[in-house]
């Protein structure tokens, strides 16, 4: 994680960190990225003793646009109006459109240990009047805006274009109303049915004076002007708005020409991909940022998110097999390392960093967080299914001493995580019913070289009972390896035996999580036919 230190020991002085969201539907998880981003930055900034402020802003006065349309939540016929102004479609006490999608997205914030000082909506600023100087700025210098989309972004608007978006007296739509003509009070506006493709004006026309929320900035100003009347220093955005002659191109240069200031540090990031489609667009069930985050606990989101440096795009799939699991893994394999402890495979850089900017409290004590015992999700997802095992007891034991009140709460957090990946993501082989009460007919198809495999593994086994999953499974490999089965057979013989089907979670797991004297038992008797030389087919 040096980025951030690295950025944190370049800047001086009091520091502003912003970034602002456009509330036109669900957000996805990959949104979550940006906030853990400026989460890190700022513990970074204020661990470098820098005075730090984090702001969070939702840009709920932009329109539903034809951008709005890619989320699954789009209402067509407000085409063209405010988010702001446009009715709460889930009926569940918001007061917007904007404010359900928003809302329901920044609750999920102080869980995840993100703490802005201040959260602001543009829908409040604009009629607060702190925007109308630079609506005024803006149209005064009009020229120069238009200047300037011209230059960086090849944009060539009329010599009459005004950098306004009026809210249309008559119908409400701000998405369809061109204006024109100021006069230093007011502008001259059209509310224009084609101006659009995406939605209607209703054709009114008229003078507005621009201020006190009558009308807004379009984008590229507007977030200028925020940088202005926030003071923000440091402003990350998704690499979407970085590109050459985009967003962030337009208003640094807006920024530095019209509003005369010198614009934020920028550090850009990448996105978070489904199956190499970009996140937002995703109208996947499991991608919605507040569904994510009730199955999988604060640390694990976060460590999603800071893993990885922001300039590279992380493929996830919270639907793919094992994706969930396999990000629990890897948790803990650095807490592992960063607590001292040898583990498998190569470290990323910075592994510490990643594991200290991962924990949800920055004043947590890391050491003792990383020397924590942590069992495997994938070997809880076992032990929750079989019936009678108490997991606790259990988890305990593996440990080899009692858990601390931490290790407990973690315990918790971990089991509700695995019982609702269970419920909402986990493949089908993971979900598993144990075949307690008889070896089931399934068993039958077992052959003659599996059974004498199972009679094998039960006499390995029997005196000495591996201790662990991972002991397990070095058992049934090397009882497969001294009778020359391959270890697919191996695998499937077990799963035939206490599953009744052909295949199942890591088999070493699952034996660990069920009662040593049932397993010698069913191994005895699935294996028994050989012993007796009645191999049935
Ligand atoms: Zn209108």
């Amino acid at each position: 994680m040096d980025w951030a230190d690295e950025l944190a020991a370049s800047v001086e002085g009091p520091q502003v960190v912003n970034d602002s969201k456009t509330p036109s539907g669900t957000v996805h998880v990959g949104s979550l990225r940006g906030p853990v981003i400026l989460d890190v930055i700022t513990r970074a900034l204020r661990a470098h003793g820098l005075e730090t402020t984090l702001l969070y802003g939702v840009d709920d006065l932009d329109s539903m646009d034809a951008q709005a349309l890619l989320t699954p939540d789009a209402v067509e016929r407000y085409m063209g109006v405010p988010l702001a102004h446009i009715p709460d479609q889930e009926g569940d006490c918001h007061a917007s459109y904007a404010r359900h999608h928003a809302q329901t997205f920044i609750d999920l914030f102080a869980g995840l240990g993100i703490l802005p000082d201040r959260y602001y909506w543009m829908s409040d600023i604009y009629p607060t009047g702190q925007m109308d100087p630079y609506i005024r700025t803006a149209l005064d210098r009009a020229a120069v805006v238009r200047d300037i989309y011209r230059r960086v972004a090849n944009v060539q608007h009329p010599d009459h274009w005004l950098p306004l978006g009026v809210v249309c007296p008559s119908c409400g739509r701000v998405g369809t109303t061109i204006a024109s003509d100021w006069d230093g009070e007011t502008v001259a506006v059209a509310c224009r049915a084609d101006l659009v493709a995406w939605a209607t004006g209703c054709g009114w026309t008229g003078r507005v004076a621009p201020f006190g929320g009558s009308a807004k900035l379009p984008w590229n100003l507007e977030w200028a002007a925020q940088w202005g009347l926030f003071g923000v220093t440091i402003e990350p955005n998704g690499k979407d708005l970085a590109t050459a002659g985009g967003s962030r191109d337009r208003s640094d240069a807006i920024s530095r020409e019209v509003f005369d200031r010198e614009p934020p540090r920028n550090f850009p990031y990448e996105f978070l991909n489904i199956g190499g489609r970009k996140m937002s667009t995703s109208k996947g069930r499991g991608a919605a940022a507040y569904r994510f985050t009730e199955v999988v606990p604060a640390e694990q989101t976060r460590f999603l998110f800071v893993r990885q440096r922001p300039e590279s795009a992380i493929e996830f799939d919270p639907e793919g097999t094992d994706a969930i699991p396999r990000l629990f893994d890897e948790f803990d394999r650095l807490g592992a390392a960063t607590a001292g402890r040898e583990v498998k495979g190569e470290l990323p850089s910075g592994h510490e960093s990643i594991f200290r900017y991962s924990l949800l409290d920055p004043a947590a004590d890391v050491a003792s967080s990383a020397a924590a015992f942590r069992p495997a999700f994938a070997h809880l997802a076992l032990l929750v299914q079989v019936p009678g095992v108490d997991v606790v007891t259990r988890v305990a034991a593996e440990k080899g001493a009692p858990l601390t009140s931490g290790e407990a709460a973690e315990l918790d957090e971990r089991l509700a995580a695995v019982r609702r990946w269970l419920e909402a993501y986990a493949p089908e082989r993971a979900r598993i019913e144990i075949r307690r009460d008889a070896l089931p007919p399934e068993a039958a198809s077992l052959l003659p070289e599996q059974r004498g495999y199972l009679a094998a593994l039960a006499a390995a086994t029997e005196g000495d009972a591996p201790a662990s999953g991972e002991a397990w499974q070095t058992a049934i490999f090397a009882a497969a390896a001294e009778r020359g089965l391959d270890a697919r057979a191996a695998f499937n013989a077990i799963y035939l035996t206490f599953l009744g089907r052909a295949n199942g979670p890591r088999a070493g797991w699952l034996l660990a999580s069920l009662d040593h004297e049932f397993v010698i038992g069913r191994l005895r008797e699935a294996g028994a036919a050989v012993e007796t030389g009645e191999a049935t087919a």
